[in-house]
């Protein structure tokens, strides 16, 4: 879908109407502090689509559903750009679908086992197939509801939806067990370095990325960092004129690379 586009991640807000226990994400306090509005966001992703052209702007959080007039804005932003929600599908999908086309919105969702039931996930999920990146849907390795997982792998497959087990992460480290990651490997349609990469099995220290040229991540105040894994706002302020990726890849100085490694130069 993004089609050579620049992509942007977007940490929208981190407010979340769950409290799963993997997350850290609800206890940071955007609740009372969302520093940008929507007319703000509007003028910087309009800023954006006229120095770089459309982009595909995944948005993230916490839950963005949660974020005040969100499907105002996600209505706004899909005139210029392309947009990937990352969710917990717990809101009304009629408020975006069908009015936006597949052709400019996709909807990425996570099931979280402590909030949401199955049975409901799944028809929601299936009933929006044709809006889900390559027919996929995201589950974390959470030791609780790992076993579960390769059962529900099928009853998606049957519906011709892929499960993603997502590799429980903490502190910059991958803490599932090895009888864990077995069953990631077995579950997960991703092989190769993708996968190798996701379970910290490989390092990304001293590759080039084009994450910061042609891929950045813009937190809810406006910083911008590399990926997900850099904090630093080392490519700038959004909120700044000038702004501006990287004008080449730079070497990555990270040792595990957990969800954007498609962006590493492979014959470097
Ligand atoms: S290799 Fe991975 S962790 Fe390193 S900059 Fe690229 S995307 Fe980020």
């Amino acid at each position: 879908m993004n089609n050579g586009k620049i992509t942007f991640g977007w940490d929208l807000c981190y407010t979340c109407n769950y409290r799963c226990p993997y997350c850290g994400v609800w206890e940071q306090k955007s609740g009372k502090d969302i520093l940008l509005s929507p007319q703000e966001w509007r003028h910087i992703w309009h800023d954006l689509y006229k120095k770089y052209g459309s982009a595909h702007i995944f948005v993230s959080g916490g839950e963005p559903s949660t974020y005040p007039d969100f499907f105002e804005l996600a209505r706004m932003l899909s005139d210029e750009h392309t947009l990937e929600i990352c969710t917990n599908l717990s809101w009304d999908t009629d408020k975006l679908i069908p009015e936006i086309s597949n052709n400019v919105l996709r909807i990425a969702p996570t099931f979280h086992p402590a909030f949401a039931k199955f049975e409901e996930f799944f028809e929601r999920a299936v009933r929006i197939k044709e809006y889900l990146p390559n027919f996929q849907i995201y589950y974390v390795a959470y030791p609780g509801q790992i076993e579960e997982m390769p059962e529900r792998s099928r009853k998606f497959k049957k519906e011709g939806i892929s499960l993603i087990p997502l590799p429980l992460r903490g502190n910059g480290f991958v803490l599932n067990s090895e009888a864990e990651k077995k069953i990631v490997e077995e579950v997960s349609p991703y092989k190769g370095e993708k996968l190798l990469y996701q379970l910290q099995r490989i390092s990304p220290k001293g590759r080039l990325c084009r994450a910061g040229q042609h891929y950045a991540v813009i937190r809810t105040d406006g910083r911008v960092d590399r990926c997900s894994q850099y904090s630093d706002g080392s490519v700038g302020n959004i909120l700044d004129k000038d702004f501006m990726l990287y004008k080449e890849p730079l070497h990555c100085i990270k040792d595990y690379c957990p969800i954007e490694s498609q962006w590493i130069l492979e014959n470097e």
